[in-house]
């Protein structure tokens, strides 16, 4: 009874370092429950690896109409219908003209992460000055 309490025991401490309690479990079971507490209190905590973050402009864009997040390769919004490719022309069309940059910025400030939703002033000077160089630097190439 003894030998089995400490097995379940192994296994619980197991299951908190993100181990598989009841392999630790049985492991203590067949082994040596001791021997496995020593083991599974020496062993680091196993880590949960957090998947990569993407960044906003990586994989998926806001869409410039609802701003609902979608696949940088769509060629149309699953959320409005907006016709992306359509879009994008006609954006490089007026690229580089006041108008595209002030709507390109205000879609910047949407795609940052997270995303700038109504700016001081002061903060929106600051960021648009970061956008420009952005620009300038090629870093926004749709
Ligand atoms: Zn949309």
């Amino acid at each position: 009874m003894f030998w089995f309490g400490f097995s379940i025991l192994c296994g619980v401490i197991g299951a908190s370092k993100g181990r598989s309690g009841f392999l630790v479990f049985l492991a203590a079971i067949f082994l040596t429950p001791f021997l496995t507490l020593i083991y599974i209190l020496a062993v680091p905590k196993h880590k949960n690896v957090d998947p990569p973050i993407d960044s906003a402009s990586s994989v998926d864009i806001a869409c410039p109409k609802c701003a609902e997040t979608i696949k940088r390769a769509a060629k149309v919004c699953r959320f409005c219908g907006l016709d992306l490719e359509a879009y994008r022309a006609e954006q490089e069309k007026n690229r580089g003209s006041e108008e595209w940059i002030e709507q390109r910025f205000e879609r910047w400030l949407r795609e940052q992460n997270p995303p700038v939703v109504d700016p001081h002033p002061d903060g929106r000077a600051e960021l648009k000055k970061g956008f420009l160089w952005r620009l300038k630097q090629g870093e926004i190439v749709d």
